[in-house]
């Protein structure tokens, strides 16, 4: 390995540690096991060889946010990694007509917000069972999806509005070979995270009425993480505080 490589696995690791200390105080401050915590770690705008590190480290699950992006690290990694290593999760605003690619690549989606997407996502999954795009057929293939709220109703930003979620709840469960796993949300701006994460753990108590076996809670990020597991978060979505400062994108 070179030494940039070297030094830039030895910097992850540093931040790696740095987190998961973070994660076991919080969880120890709430009385809960961090084996109920996974990491997600966001590895948009940075390149395949920092996901191939990240798996060497023991990261399981990471989270991409463009679809080309995604794609591009995932097939570049084929020759890498194990296949089945990691688990690809989509966190970014998705549309319909990216649905498709993303049920090639994507293990879960955290960013289900319209009924469309749902439909679309169905569809794009059905492809790739039957073997899309000259790819063998995977016809056990399944997608792991999260309702993401928009906790402020600020819908141009993602997410659907609390009224939305139990029927696009139905929609994803009544979708075959979509696994409706929970609910995900991003504490908007302006607000103390707490009181944000607080509401997503009553709208996630709704949903598991109705499905009971939806009991992911997606929910903390590099800056507010020890909001969200005392809230119940079972995926914290994790990319700054362990890659370093993401190059602007908008
Ligand atoms: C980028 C992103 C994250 C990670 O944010 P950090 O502040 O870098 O930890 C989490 N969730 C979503 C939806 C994101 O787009």
């Amino acid at each position: 390995m070179s030494s940039a490589a070297n030094a830039r696995r030895a910097e992850l690791s540093a931040n790696l540690a740095a987190v998961r200390a973070r994660i076991e105080d919080a969880c120890a401050a709430a009385g809960r096991d961090p084996s109920g915590v996974t990491l997600v770690v966001v590895t948009k705008t940075f390149p395949a060889s920092d996901v191939a590190l990240l798996s060497e480290l023991g990261v399981r699950d990471v989270g991409e946010n463009r679809d080309q992006e995604a794609s591009a690290k995932k097939d570049e990694l084929a020759t890498v990694l194990e296949p089945m290593t990691l688990r690809w999760h989509c966190i970014g605003r998705l549309q319909t007509n990216k649905a498709r690619s993303v049920a090639a690549w994507a293990d879960a989606v955290h960013s289900v917000d319209s009924q469309r997407l749902v439909k679309a996502l169905g569809t794009g999954l059905a492809r790739v069972r039957e073997g899309d795009r000259g790819r063998p057929p995977q016809p056990d293939r399944t997608l792991d999806a999260l309702v993401q709220v928009s906790l402020d109703g600020d819908t141009s930003r993602g997410g659907a509005e609390i009224r939305e979620v139990p029927e696009l709840c139905e929609a994803a469960a009544a979708t075959e070979g979509l696994l409706l796993r929970g609910v995900m949300a991003v504490a908007p701006l302006g607000v103390d995270p707490r009181q944000a994460f607080a509401r997503l753990a009553e709208v996630a108590e709704d949903v598991r009425r109705d499905h009971p076996g939806a009991n992911w809670i997606s929910a903390g990020m590099s800056g507010d993480l020890e909001a969200a597991i005392p809230n119940g978060a079972t995926h914290l979505r994790v990319g700054g505080a362990v890659l370093g400062n993401r190059p602007y994108v908008k």
